[in-house]
């Protein structure tokens, strides 16, 4: 799998070890890609200044983000006539509030039940082909129901795809006026490997710096879930997830990590058991300020020596 060096660590279980002052994510590694503001209404700051100020951030991020993303799908372009001045520099939320929808999302969102059905039946399809070049009988009593089990089971796995951020916020922020580190950690995250289409698992912990605003801790993992529920890679996975709290909640601060098990490292290839790949995404004051990170890191208990 190729990954980007300098916020990955592979390292055994038994000396898993996180330095952050060597491991936080670089702006020139986030996504080029500035996609329209999408970010929901009703929860945006609406005047003046902090627009400005806002957009000024935003033309930093973006200035500052050097590298393409691997797969040209995922470079979200907007039909032109929503283009306007106040972008979001992530690719985290689309202009119609969906999360980096894919290709037919808005379609599969507004189908009919018969042409679900259809979808389902097209995937099972394949399955079959599957289980003939493997040299299985389809037809077989134990196999007979596997490629609609299948078909079902990938639609779950995959249910990110067509879930919003609007709806999973539903307004859900508040304005206390707290502006500590707010840490949900330890949130079990499932995902699919893009490379192979096997899963990868293991734990994911959000925090961040609120400005004066916070959002219902649930919404936190439910963000986690809808960007792990598609095809993934770990390090675009734990941006993802970065950029979105960062967009939809302007904090001072976000800062993910993510520890996994990649069953395609485990099951084939190298075929290290016990290997745990650690990504790490921060941003704004938490990625401007060393202490703010160590405090982050400490508070999670990895950077134990
Ligand atoms: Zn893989």
């Amino acid at each position: 799998m190729p990954s980007q060096a300098s916020m990955v660590k592979q390292t055994a279980n038994s000396e898993r070890r996180f330095v952050p002052n060597s491991a936080p994510v670089t702006p020139a590694e986030i996504s080029p890609v500035p996609t329209p503001n999408g970010v929901p209404e009703g929860k945006l700051k609406n005047d003046e200044s902090s627009k400005r100020r806002r957009r000024r951030k935003a033309r930093k991020r973006r200035n500052s983000i050097g590298k393409a993303p691997r797969d040209p799908r995922d470079a979200v372009s907007p039909p032109e006539e929503l283009e306007s001045e106040t972008r979001s520099p992530s690719p985290g939320i689309d202009f119609v509030g969906l999360s980096k929808p894919s290709i037919g999302t808005v379609a599969r969102l507004e189908e009919s039940p018969e042409k679900a059905l259809e979808r389902q039946a097209k995937i099972a399809g394949a399955v079959r082909t599957i289980l003939e070049c493997i040299g299985e009988d389809p037809n077989r009593e134990g196999l007979l129901g596997t490629p609609d089990r299948y078909a079902k089971a990938m639609l779950f796995f995959t249910k990110g795809y067509q879930e919003n951020i609007k709806t999973i916020v539903n307004d859900a922020v508040f304005n206390e006026g707290h502006n500590e580190f707010v840490i949900v950690k330890d949130i079990e995250v499932f995902s699919l490997c893009e490379h192979h289409l096997v899963p990868f698992t293991g734990k994911m912990h959000i925090g961040y710096i609120p400005d004066r605003d916070v959002i219902g801790i649930s919404k936190l993992p439910r963000i986690a879930d809808m960007f792990s529920r598609r095809l993934q890679v770990q390090e675009r996975l734990t941006k993802d997830v970065a950029h979105a709290i960062m967009d939809i909640l302007k904090p001072q601060g976000v800062a993910v990590v993510m520890e996994s098990s990649h069953l395609c490292m485990v099951m084939r290839g190298v075929e290290k058991t016990s290997a745990t790949t650690i990504t790490s995404c921060v941003l704004g004051c938490v990625e401007k300020r060393e202490k703010t990170r160590n405090e982050f890191f400490s508070l999670l208990g990895l950077n134990r020596r």
